[in-house]
């Protein structure tokens, strides 16, 4: 399908077991190799005090510059992300860019009051990291219910569709690099 090399990076308060096992799901949905990188960083300077959440623009240029080359870099938070735009942000891409984000803050049951479900969390994760890859691999939004590459506005938006590129999305993809599915 698509050969890009992901790399995986945790900006803090991400197991090591989870990120195995994302950088794992990541590898069977795509066939791309993965890598996980685990780093310390002070987001200090992209915390918004007004809003109390932090800069996701901002933090993608960070990203941008921490990690160069042509490696596809999704970076993972657990703080609350915004663009001033939006109220919040799951994640954010480029179209055909090389860097996204994307934030478990608002991915846990628990956040909305409920029973903790892992499970849950963890399809989530993978859905949302999904959709931003899409992006960065030239992909729009899609209107196929089950299509990761819908867009979500809430939890039970992503909880509605797969962790996959519905069949046009990947004739897109293979358009767009080339290769033939
Ligand atoms: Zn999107
Ligand atoms: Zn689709």
């Amino acid at each position: 399908m698509l050969q890009p090399h992901i790399l995986l990076v945790s900006f803090g308060g991400f197991e090591k077991k989870l990120l195995q096992r994302l950088a794992e799901a990541l590898r069977i949905e795509t066939k791309a190799e993965v890598q996980v990188r685990d780093i310390y960083f002070d987001l200090n300077l992209f915390y918004d005090p007004t809003r109390r959440q932090y800069n996701g623009n901002e933090l993608m240029k960070e990203v941008d510059a921490l990690f160069p080359g042509n490696q596809k870099v999704i970076a993972l938070f657990n703080v609350d992300l915004f663009i001033p735009i939006l109220t919040y942000i799951f994640g954010q891409a480029m179209l055909n860019g090389r860097i996204g984000i994307v934030s478990a803050y608002r991915l846990g049951n628990e956040r909305y009051g409920l029973e903790p479900d892992p499970a849950l969390y963890f399809d989530r994760l993978v859905k949302e990291i999904m959709h931003e890859l899409g992006h960065m691999l030239g992909l729009i939004h899609c209107h196929s219910p089950l299509c990761v590459m819908r867009s979500s506005t809430y939890v039970e938006d992503i909880d509605q569709k797969h962790s996959a590129y519905c069949k046009n999305c990947l004739e897109m993809l293979s358009e767009n690099t080339g290769h033939k599915t």
